[in-house]
């Protein structure tokens, strides 16, 4: 068969005409045949029984059921009109009801004609009814293409209420099937097929959309699964190849006195073994040809920072400048503070440029910048600004990489020649499964483990009611010179309703602990930056012993001496949100604690959650747990969505089936990085027709 033939738009498939194939179109996305192919079921369900009226029983999943309409009726109600037709077999009658779309029924029903109904009945007024039934001609029921297993396609409201019902997908399916022969073009090698025992492509085809049993249809899933996930891998893997082999970074040759007296004489303290293997893997990008492109990721508080600068030391010893870029000016400072004792011992420049930086200073950086007198810059988005221009950047490291989107970041390359190394840092725990399919492209090095002597955080769940033994918590915790953050969601900084339970907190705060004995700050969105600033200063030096805010201070922010994090309405954070949080705590020698304050309504997801952050301190178990409740899209925010365009793979539940396919990717691509060689024509040809009509994957860039 002609290739392009399942580029055909799907108009031309015969039973479906441009109605339908408008419908299709706008509400599944099929504009071709293959697209149609490509529709994959979404459940299966078992065809091979036929039930008696008789035998029914209230509340039963779907049955089939052979019988006739004997009449057919419209009953009017107060809120409208539905349509009912009295249905019997041999053993009894029973009721079948249509409450929309009155008109393409009656006008396509038949009395007295043997029907196959299949649907869930429901027992009203001890009769039984079956509303909205899929309906076939026993005629017909008998002639089709059968098979024990009949698939359910996704569907739209607006597809059903049109009468495009299962059915009717069911049945171009069908003639796409008697069209094409049912034989389509293989799409993976031999060495794979043989290798994995998969079935062929046409045989997988068929048994996803009519399963002839149970095991060939686990086999056409696993086949299908197998192959999206595999062009994927294929395709990220093949991208980072193509990258590594065009883009020539800065080879940073040597590691020297920088990284060396720094690491002899500074440091102060020993790194835990996680941080080195980090810095090492680090290191080999730096020293190779290849511009480095890695993510590094680490739970909060792992150490990514002293990371950081000794990444940025070793291009210092190569002669380069570095920049460190976080997303919020409270997060730059604090870097930049944590950073700039250690230059001033190694007699660094190091500046710090955000929004908020004096024209006189920021002339005095760009100028020397551009001349070189100026070793390392931090800051937030100022540093993309036009103006800034490095003389020699060689490496930038971005902190906080999801608050970055990927244009942003290339936004630095363009002030080079050539593009400087790229480190992005993130502290939300990705499942490396997640972080696999999605961030395939960059290299990603992980620091899984925590500087010793680190107290686990106690967390625990309270209700609101128990309030008055947390505030005596609180006055025990100060009294020992602690400090207390108390976090109010206002995941939407503009909401007015959040702005006031925030409000009206921080007013009984400052009742149940009035000056002079406390001082409390508070930060929240709606400030100036200069006063947020301001109150985060304050807390930092201990001035103040409690700090109420909003999610601002979610990310980074370093204090050691707070051992006390409330998070108010805690069943209103999302579990990454919460894990990060409790981060915020737990950072000095202290026992620290978590308090998550919830009213009795909690649904089961936020019960999850919170039994979650009371059981773990580990964030990629959190992450795991996260991914399960939410999916990946969520986790992920839209920008990767790509992931979500899986169309019969799930990676949550299909990891095995994603390991498999990224080795065999990788195996392939090492020994043949160009996909040139006889066995592997199958594989490069399918993924350039992939490339070509964006038919499956469409986040190919
Ligand atoms: P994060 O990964 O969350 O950015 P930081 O880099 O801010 O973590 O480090 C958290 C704290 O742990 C800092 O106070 C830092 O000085 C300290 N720290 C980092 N590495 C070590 C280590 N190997 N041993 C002891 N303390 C460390
Ligand atoms: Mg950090």
């Amino acid at each position: 068969m002609n290739p392009n033939f399942l580029q055909t738009p799907i108009d031309y498939l015969k039973g479906v005409g441009p109605n339908r194939a408008d419908l299709l179109r706008k509400e599944l996305g099929i504009h071709t045949f293959q697209d149609l192919l490509n529709l994959f079921p979404h459940r299966y369900i078992d065809r091979t029984q036929y039930y008696k009226i008789s035998q029914l029983q209230p509340n039963s999943s779907d049955v089939q059921i052979i019988g006739k309409i004997t009449d057919l009726h419209e009953v009017t109600q107060k809120r409208g009109k539905r349509l009912v037709a009295t249905f019997e077999d041999d053993t009894g009658t029973m009721e079948l009801v249509w409450f929309r779309g009155h008109k393409w029924i009656r006008d396509g029903l038949k009395l007295e004609t043997p029907y196959v109904i299949f649907g869930k009945t429901n027992l009203f007024n001890r009769k039984y009814n079956m509303p909205h039934p899929e309906m076939e001609l026993l005629e017909d029921h008998k002639q089709n293409l059968r098979s024990a297993m009949q698939a359910v396609y996704p569907s739209t409201e607006k597809l059903s209420n049109r009468g495009v019902t299962n059915r009717v997908i069911a049945k171009i399916m069908q003639q796409l099937f008697r069209e094409t022969k049912g034989k389509f073009a293989e799409t993976l090698s031999n060495d794979l097929i043989n290798d994995l025992k998969l079935i062929t492509k046409s045989e997988a085809l068929f048994n996803i959309h009519f399963p002839k049993n149970q095991q060939l249809l686990a086999k056409a899933q696993f086949r299908l699964k197998f192959e999206e996930l595999f062009y994927i891998q294929l395709q990220l893997i093949l991208k980072n190849l193509i990258h590594k082999s065009k883009i020539k970074g800065f080879p940073f040759k040597t590691v020297g006195s920088l990284f060396n007296t720094f690491y002899k004489k500074h440091l102060p303290f020993e790194l835990t073994n996680a941080q080195k293997r980090v810095i090492k893997e680090i290191r080999q990008d730096l020293g190779s040809n290849a511009q480095m492109n890695r993510l590094l990721q680490g739970d909060v508080g792992s150490g990514k920072t002293i990371v950081a600068l000794m990444s940025m030391l070793i291009g210092l010893d190569n002669g380069f400048q570095a920049c460190l870029m976080a997303p919020t000016e409270i997060l730059s400072v604090q870097h930049y503070n944590s950073l700039v004792d250690y230059c001033k011992q190694l007699n660094i420049s190091i500046k710090l440029l955000t929004g908020s930086t004096k024209t006189l200073e920021r002339r005095e950086i760009h100028e020397s910048l551009e001349n070189g007198d100026l070793n390392i810059l931090i800051g937030t988005h100022a540093l993309l600004e036009e103006k800034v221009k490095f003389k020699n950047l060689g490496l930038a490291i971005i902190d906080e990489q999801h608050r970055f989107g990927v244009a942003q970041r290339s936004k630095l390359w363009k002030k080079n020649t050539s593009p400087p190394h790229i480190l992005v840092m993130t502290a939300t725990p990705i499942p490396r499964t997640l972080a696999m399919s999605v961030y395939g492209d960059l290299d990603i090095s992980i620091i899984d483990e925590l500087p010793a002597g680190r107290k686990p955080i106690k967390t625990v769940h309270r209700y609101d009611n128990n309030r008055l033994k947390v505030f005596r918590f609180m006055r025990d915790e100060i009294a020992k010179g602690r400090q207390i953050y108390i976090v109010y969601p206002l995941i939407q900084e503009s909401e007015t309703m959040d702005y006031k339970d925030l409000m009206d907190g921080y007013a009984s705060i400052e009742r149940e602990f009035p000056k002079p004995d406390y001082q409390i700050s508070i930060v929240h969105g709606r400030m100036k930056s200069a006063d947020k600033d301001y109150e985060m200063q304050r807390f930092a030096k201990g001035e103040t012993q409690i700090m109420v805010a909003t999610t601002v201070i979610e990310v980074g922010v370093d204090i050691s001496n707070a051992t006390v994090m409330i998070i108010e309405s805690a069943e209103r954070f999302g579990l990454s949100q919460l894990h990060q949080l409790r981060g915020r705590v737990g950072r000095g020698a202290e026992q620290s604690y978590c308090i998550l304050m919830t009213s009795h309504k909690l649904s089961n997801d936020s019960k999850i959650r919170l039994e979650t952050m009371v059981n773990t301190n580990d964030g990629f178990e959190i992450a795991e747990v996260d991914l399960k409740l939410r999916g990946p899209g969520d986790l992920m925010g839209t920008q990767q969505s790509g992931v979500l365009n899986l169309k019969i793979a799930n990676i949550v539940k299909d990891k095995d089936i994603l390991a498999q396919a990224r080795y065999h990717a990788k195996k392939i691509l090492s020994s043949d990085p160009k996909l040139e060689q006889s066995e592997h024509k199958v594989l490069s040809e399918t993924y350039r027709q992939m490339g070509k009509y964006k038919n499956i994957w469409n986040y190919i860039s």
